[in-house]
């Protein structure tokens, strides 16, 4: 029987491995790097990589052992940063080319950040509440000799959320012996966390949609959206696009893809899923197959569910104007090849997902200054951050003649490669 995650395998040679996709990468952009490309494996080499077990008892008395992650890509710029994910399609392979990602990412919007990710290979709705907290208090407890408000920040990712955190943060707080809140980012409000940082990503996927769309002639008022991935990142760019005047067409989530050419009720989807944890049995919109997903007319067509979902058979097929990287690593770079020459303008993950670390950088300054910012004022801010690095990014792409990914990737490995050299080697 085929289950809702046997699409994820990476043994379709289609979809490489996504570190394979990150060196990659970091091979495309070498050539434009000028002396600093002497520096360049230190990209290709993760600082710092710890796996840990995760035991705990079961609701039934039973005792089960997890695998988990923490990889420090880069500390050059600074500590440490990235999300935590849950799923049952971690690997440690996945995991670097995550932290990796954020290395370049933190690097590109100019926060003062290295890159870092973790995870633990479990499906979380295959536990209770009790079970999913004893394994994320023994997860944080077991990383703990990494993490820290100056070492490394987790943050939520696929399959966690402010729960999560707020159990990371009292367990490493328990540990250290004081409250320690900006040791993670997307914790609750009440525990430090910041205003809308649960919507900075879909958010910042918004603005960087616009920034292109005002570029290239494709306005958002009246654009055909399709969306893969319904969560928080789909989920908040959906009714964000729907406020400014599109129309979401199509969206796929674990279970299955939905299509309505007139545009799907988004707020009536989004409580469906809320209710039912899926969009399946949503009444709003017909069910398509996963093969006619791909191929819906659509301006904007945004993944935002799990990376190496863009194939090149897919990138083929795809009927879209504008792909703007919701989700991280997406696109294979095979893919990517076939979208170029389709004219098809790929906004990469590591400036379209942006949104959310920039608020996370929000949500560290205030913990650590304990003085918390208006909505607007965050909003503000990230609009400002989003459109420089935006600006920065196009502008050197049509000064080099590149994509926006690869303008993107020179920006930020300037920066780390720059960082590594004024450090220089120790000893
Ligand atoms: P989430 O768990 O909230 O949602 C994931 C969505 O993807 C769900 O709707 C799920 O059903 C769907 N999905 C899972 N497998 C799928 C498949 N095989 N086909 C189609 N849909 C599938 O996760 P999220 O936080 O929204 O993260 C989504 C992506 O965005 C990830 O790549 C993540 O790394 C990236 N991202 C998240 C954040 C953040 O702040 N949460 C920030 C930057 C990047």
């Amino acid at each position: 029987m085929t289950t809702p995650h046997s699409r994820l395998s990476y043994l379709d040679p289609a979809r490489p491995e996504p570190w394979a996709s990150f060196i990659e990468q970091i091979d495309r952009v070498a050539p434009h790097l000028g002396k600093l490309s002497r520096w360049i494996e230190t990209l290709k080499h993760p600082k710092r990589i710890l796996i840990v077990d995760v035991p705990i008892v079961r609701d039934d008395g039973t005792v089960a052992h997890y695998e988990g992650y923490r990889v420090q890509h880069s500390l050059s710029r600074g500590p440490g940063k990235g999300g935590v994910r849950f799923h049952p399609a971690v690997t440690l392979n996945e995991v670097m080319a995550l932290a990796g990602w954020m290395t370049i990412k933190n690097a590109a919007l100019g926060l003062p950040y290295g890159g870092a990710k973790g995870g633990i290979r479990i499906d979380p709705r295959q536990f209770s509440r009790a079970e999913l907290e004893r394994i994320t208090r023994r997860y944080t407890s077991e990383i703990g000799i990494v993490i820290g408000p100056d070492k490394d920040i987790p943050a939520p990712d696929i399959g966690t959320d402010q729960q999560t955190m707020a159990w990371m943060m009292d367990t490493y707080s328990v540990n250290v012996g004081h409250t320690a809140s900006g040791v993670v980012t997307g914790k609750p409000i009440a525990l430090g966390g910041s205003l809308g940082r649960q919507e900075g990503t879909g958010r910042g996927v918004f603005i960087a949609a616009r920034e292109a769309g005002a570029r290239v002639g494709v306005p958002i008022s009246g654009a055909r959206i399709v969306i893969q991935g319904f969560g928080n990142v789909g989920g908040v760019a959906a009714r964000i696009f729907c406020e400014h005047g599109a129309q979401v067409v199509a969206l796929q989530d674990a279970e299955g893809a939905i299509a309505n050419p007139a545009g799907i009720d988004i707020p009536a989807a989004l409580a469906h899923a809320a209710t039912h944890g899926s969009l399946s049995g949503f009444t709003g919109a017909t069910a398509v197959s996963e093969d006619d997903f791909w191929q819906v007319d659509s301006d904007y067509f945004v993944p935002a569910a799990l990376e190496g979902q863009l194939t090149p058979d897919r990138a083929q097929r795809l009927r879209t104007r504008i792909v703007v990287e919701g989700a991280n690593g997406p696109t294979t770079p095979a893919a990517d090849d076939i979208l170029g020459e389709r004219n098809i303008l790929v906004i990469p993950d590591v400036l379209a997902n942006a949104g959310g670390v920039t608020v996370s950088y929000f949500e560290w300054v205030q913990d650590f200054s304990s003085f918390f910012w208006s909505e607007e004022e965050i909003n503000a801010r990230l609009e400002s951050i989003m459109i420089k690095a935006f600006e920065a990014i196009w502008q050197t792409a049509r000064e080099r003649q590149v994509s926006i990914r690869t303008a993107a990737f020179i920006i930020a490995c300037q920066r780390v490669l720059a960082a590594r050299e004024q450090r220089g080697l120790y000893p």
